[in-house]
């Protein structure tokens, strides 16, 4: 489904990915762990395209076609989700007028009819109840004032109301009490754990994958990948630290 080739990217035109290879098949979940630095967030953003991140060599296909050559707009329309690690706050704009846009520019990509407003409610109120979420945040400017574990909680309401293809979470787990990692967790199983979507869940921690239980583990180390295993290889980074075990 998603597969990496080669991956190098600069970041100010200092190299951060450095030949990254990984291959993400439909149906399963593939955790990223790795200390601080490593090219975490980074790979997320040029999955993503963000500006500033460049390519500078490698390959991103999901489902075969060519993701770097999409526009960040196409990514998303082509069932790409990111949640980030740090959500950006977006004064002005309530979640909910940024969600049903967000919905609708990809549905209209997909030659698929809009919701209307009252099918949109519908679907936010169903999905943000799924969260243990009032609805009623979700009228408020997107991530102004919400607390580390709200924001996140809000990105799967996001997730749910989307229902991408394919989801690079990024620290998902960052914020949240043991209570909210519960409801994430079980979110996550909820909307992407299907034969026809995928996960790339990059985690500093094993809490999050007792509850989202990753087919695969990888360790990215200075932009490369440089342990892959079973669940079993988080059970032994936290035991013995990267430096250790990586
Ligand atoms: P991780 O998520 O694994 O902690 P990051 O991808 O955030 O790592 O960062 C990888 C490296 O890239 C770090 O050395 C960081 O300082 C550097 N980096 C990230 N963003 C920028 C930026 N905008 N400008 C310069 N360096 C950056
Ligand atoms: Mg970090
Ligand atoms: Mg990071």
């Amino acid at each position: 489904m998603l597969n990496i080739t080669d991956l190098h990217a600069t970041v100010a035109d200092k190299p951060i990915l450095n030949g990254l290879t990984l291959s993400v098949p439909a149906g399963e979940v593939h955790a990223i762990m790795g200390p601080n630095g490593a090219g975490k967030s980074t790979l997320a953003y040029v999955l993503g395209g963000r500006p500033g991140y460049e390519v500078t060599a490698g390959s991103v296909t999901l489902d075969g076609a060519d993701l770097l050559a999409q526009e960040p707009h196409e990514r998303a329309a082509s069932g790409l989700f990111l949640g980030f690690q740090y959500p950006v706050e977006i004064p002005g704009v309530s979640s909910m007028q940024f969600i049903r846009e967000s919905l609708n520019a990809q549905r209209r990509a997909r030659g698929e009819a809009e919701l209307s407003g009252a099918e949109f409610i519908r679907l936010a109120k169903a999905e943000a109840g799924e969260l243990g979420m009032d609805v009623e945040m979700l009228k408020r400017p997107v991530n102004v004032g919400f607390s580390g574990g709200e924001k996140k909680r809000a990105e799967m309401v996001q997730m749910g109301i989307m229902r991408p293809r394919f989801a690079v979470l990024d620290e998902t787990d960052s914020g949240l009490d043991i209570d909210a990692l519960r409801i994430v967790g079980a979110g996550i199983n909820r909307i992407m754990r299907a034969p026809d979507r995928g996960v790339l869940l990059i985690t500093h921690y094993q809490r999050l994958l007792d509850y989202v239980q990753p087919n695969r583990v990888h360790v990215l180390t200075a932009g490369q990948i440089t342990r892959s295993g079973g669940p079993e290889l988080a059970h032994e980074l936290e035991r013995g630290g990267y430096a250790e075990v990586a």
